[in-house]
């Protein structure tokens, strides 16, 4: 891997992966952008001149694992990181309290019921209610739609719910695992299933959080995979009464302490202005949370490192924020808008990066259409790694309160890479992440965040 992070710059930067052919001539770069191509260049070089973001994200995963809010584990990252960030040269470093529901898993098992059980492959769903310690066994009702629930009206009562539904796009699907348990339990159900949110994988479920809603019974929820979905469906075809029996421990601690991490490279010029980055340090409790979003969190913040380490000190503040509990309540983000809410007209531009660290294409942008041009030319430095695409839409759940609380403009890195085939599942480990992305990730985070930070105007 060191190996090939040795390529010639030259290499890593204007060759690879060769240009499509319909790659459209970009016009001539703007005046203004000409300061900013030689700390452009040294901070692209720097960081594909090693894997520390790679390395830096191993060591998380591996010494302290998955980090749901709540457990100890994310408690011990967070300290980590404090100290991490300090050893870095990072200044101002250091937490702002936030109280995180704790969620606890605890056994859970699914299987088919009868003379001889079959044991099926479950993740049950974030924020679930368990079930009674002998479990729930009830009959299966197959279901492909909430019109095909509400069609099957009073057949629904009683039974476990299969939501049977392939996955197209996250946003089309999570609603039935984000609101299904309810609408299952308003007709009768007594727990309910969903086919795992994700592509196709190898017998992979993928766990998540469900919102009850307020006013309907609530029922013990899980995931299944692809896999048994696919078994389940077969067997209620042909004709075959199926009954399940779902266990679950699941349950809630009282709310525990826990803190987002904040780290600086204080403004030059402007200190009181301020370009935040960061992404959020909880995961869900299967694997370790690498991509989903240990990643995004080690990639601003190496971002930060970068600059630190060329001794770029921008006009503005840049500061880096991992946030905690964006997985199953979101109250990081939402602390962070409460106890920054004087400084937010203040903020500049927040960028968020939870959608992986594969190959960088880019990022996603939104804001005024001045904003998008300057956003647009500066992107023009990331031409050399094809990250330099701006998309119609930018932001994250965690900087969501700030950037809607002061209409901050907002960006999000965009790469290309098979993310939701393991986002939520125990196979979200290191392995899937290739260091020189994660380097180049750092890298387009890096030359974006500094040049909105150094440009003479403000972005608005
Ligand atoms: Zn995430």
């Amino acid at each position: 891997m060191l190996r090939s992070l040795g390529l010639s710059l030259a290499v890593l930067l204007f060759q690879f992966p060769p240009p499509a052919v319909d790659t459209p001539k970009l016009a001539a770069p703007p005046a203004w952008l000409a300061p900013f191509r030689e700390p452009a260049a040294r901070l692209l070089g720097e960081a594909v001149s090693n894997d520390a973001a790679w390395q830096r994200l191993a060591l998380l995963g591996d010494t302290f694992g998955n980090r749901l809010s709540g457990s100890p584990n994310l408690d011990a990252a967070i300290r980590w990181a404090v100290e991490e960030m300090k050893k870095d040269g990072l200044e101002n470093v250091h937490t702002e309290p936030v109280k995180v529901p704790h969620w606890v898993r605890g056994r859970e098992s699914l299987e088919i019921a009868g003379a001889i059980p079959q044991p099926l492959v479950m993740l049950g769903l974030g924020n679930s209610i368990g079930t009674p310690p002998a479990g729930v066994e009830a009959e299966l009702l197959v279901v492909h739609s909430f019109e095909d629930l509400d069609a099957a009206g009073a057949r629904a009562r009683g039974k476990i719910i299969l939501f049977n539904v392939p996955f197209t796009t996250y946003g089309d699907t999570v609603r039935f695992r984000a609101t299904g348990p309810s609408r299952a339990a308003a007709l009768g159900a007594v727990a309910m299933l969903v086919r795992s949110v994700g592509p196709p994988g190898l017998r992979l479920p993928h766990t998540g959080t469900l919102t009850y809603a307020d006013g309907q019974p609530q029922i013990p929820a899980a995931a299944v995979t692809t896999e048994d979905a696919a078994r389940l469906q077969r067997m209620v075809d042909r004709g075959t009464p199926v009954h399940l029996k779902l266990t679950m421990e699941a349950h809630f601690l009282p709310d525990a302490d826990s803190a987002n991490v904040v780290g600086e490279i204080r403004g030059r010029d402007l200190p009181d202005e301020i370009v935040v980055v960061g992404g959020h340090f909880d995961s869900w409790d299967v694997g370790t949370g690498s991509t989903d979003d240990g990643g995004g969190a080690i990639s601003t913040w190496e971002a930060l490192r970068l600059m630190k380490k060329l001794n770029l000190r921008p006009r503005r503040t840049v500061r880096v924020v991992l946030w905690t509990n964006e997985e199953n309540g979101g109250r990081g983000g939402q602390a962070y808008h409460d106890q920054h809410l004087a400084e937010l007209p203040k903020h500049v531009m927040m960028l968020e990066s939870d959608g992986g660290v594969f190959r960088p294409t880019g990022f996603g942008f939104t804001g005024s259409d001045a904003a998008r041009t300057k956003v647009r030319d500066i992107a023009q430095l990331l031409a050399g790694i094809h990250a330099d695409v701006i998309g119609p839409a930018g932001g994250g759940s965690d900087i969501g309160p700030s950037v809607q609380q002061a209409n901050i403009p907002s960006m999000s890195l965009e790469v290309d890479g098979n993310y939701f085939l393991i986002h939520h599942t125990p196979a979200d480990t290191i392995d899937k992440i290739d260091p020189l992305e994660i380097a180049r990730s750092a890298g387009a985070i890096a030359v974006m965040t500094y040049v909105v930070a150094e440009m003479p105007d403000r972005l608005r």
